[in-house]
């Protein structure tokens, strides 16, 4: 049956028993102990409806267990679109040019530190010059938001050990990464443990889940087992955790990153080598089932490097794409994805596509 057929089944199941309870249902401690045995930071785990309130929600508790207030994000890191994140966003918000958003409001950001992606000596400076004051780290340890860029070994390597001396808390948001780089995410596949996760997207298998989760003795803060209030009607409904469970069950089986990192390996290196053939300045790079490239020379290493990517040619390979059949993320600061659904067919067409593309534009 091919997945999505897998999920809609377990779906219809499901509903008979009804949509929706307000109330914590089984379902949940079944997805819940899936996702505790897959990603390694993850002791205990909440969930919630997207992936802005996972975010919203570890970025309270990373707050209440520290008794500290400000926090450090990446210049082009996406954390979903609470009030706090919304500073140098990356994803929509660095598409259409919006450098934050009117609607919120000072305050709301007056803890938000950044610093550019892959640079140890700026999270260096912001921890000297708020001695104390830093509650966490939060990052896209892959990020997708600016386009695909990865993490320089020694730098996530140096935020671990930053965080760990200065008693602050690395926040890995693998809402894209999480079940999509490995079955454990981001953290199985470099072999470091952040102390909180966030999780979304393919946790719900289509359907809106959000989750955050991290060591026990901070997940212990939240509501009704400690004092960080956090809480919400739907969420872990059982439509949801169905949805996640099925998809879940069907990754988890042997084989299914080595297919996706194969079929991604040859789409991004063909790719490539169409550009290079047909004359154009391009680098790339691919994870699993994650990939990007940019209209530059690169290499590309962070925020202020992925925009010197030509974007009205983006553009225009965007728009030829989609008259070959091929429809792209629509931004060049968006990262792509392939999933089991896709064949090895689908991989030499959409090549032959950006080749005859890329020779035309
Ligand atoms: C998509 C995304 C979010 C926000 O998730 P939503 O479900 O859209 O609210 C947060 N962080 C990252 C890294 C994302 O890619």
């Amino acid at each position: 049956m091919p997945m999505t057929g897998f999920v809609l089944a377990a779906l219809a199941e499901t509903m008979k028993k009804g949509t929706s309870f307000g109330a914590p249902c089984l379902l949940e401690n079944v997805l819940a102990e899936m996702v505790i045995s897959a990603v390694p930071s993850i002791e205990m785990v909440r969930f919630v409806n997207s992936g802005t309130e996972a975010c919203m929600g570890v970025l309270r508790l990373a707050r209440a267990f520290t008794g500290k207030q400000k926090f450090i994000k990446f210049e082009g890191c996406y954390h979903g679109h609470a009030n706090s994140f919304l500073v140098k966003a990356g994803s929509g918000v660095a598409t259409l040019g919006l450098p934050d958003s009117p609607g919120v409001p000072k305050s709301a950001t007056s803890d938000t530190l950044t610093a550019p992606y892959n640079d140890l000596a700026a999270v260096e400076k912001l921890f000297e010059a708020n001695k104390g004051e830093i509650a966490a780290i939060i990052l896209e340890p892959v990020v997708g938001n600016s386009g695909f860029i990865t993490p320089k070994p020694e730098f996530i390597d140096g935020i671990r050990r930053i965080t760990k001396d200065n008693g602050a808390l690395l926040i890995f948001d693998e809402v894209m990464t999480g079940f999509r780089l490995a079955y454990g995410g981001a953290q199985e596949y470099f072999g470091i443990t952040p102390d909180l996760t966030t999780l979304g997207k393919i946790i719900g298998g289509g359907l809106p889940v959000g989750a955050y989760g991290g060591r026990r003795d901070i997940m212990e803060m939240v509501a009704p087992a400690g004092p960080m209030y956090q809480a919400g009607t739907l969420s872990g409904n059982p439509l949801a955790m169905t949805a996640g469970i099925h998809t879940l069950k069907r990754l988890r089986q042997p084989g299914t990153y080595e297919y996706l990192d194969k079929i991604t390996k040859e789409l991004t290196n063909g790719i490539l080598e169409a550009g290079k053939k047909t004359g154009h300045a391009m680098c790339g790079g691919y994870i699993s089932g994650m990939f990007g490239f940019f209209f530059t020379e690169g290499p590309v290493y962070d925020f202020s490097d992925a925009k010197k990517s030509d974007t009205e040619k983006f553009g225009k390979f965007f728009r030829g794409m989609l008259e070959e059949g091929v429809y792209f993320a629509p931004s060049q600061f968006e990262a792509g994805f392939t999933s089991l659904a896709h064949t090895p067919q689908d991989i030499q067409f959409t090549i032959a596509a950006a080749e005859k593309v890329l020779s035309r534009i």
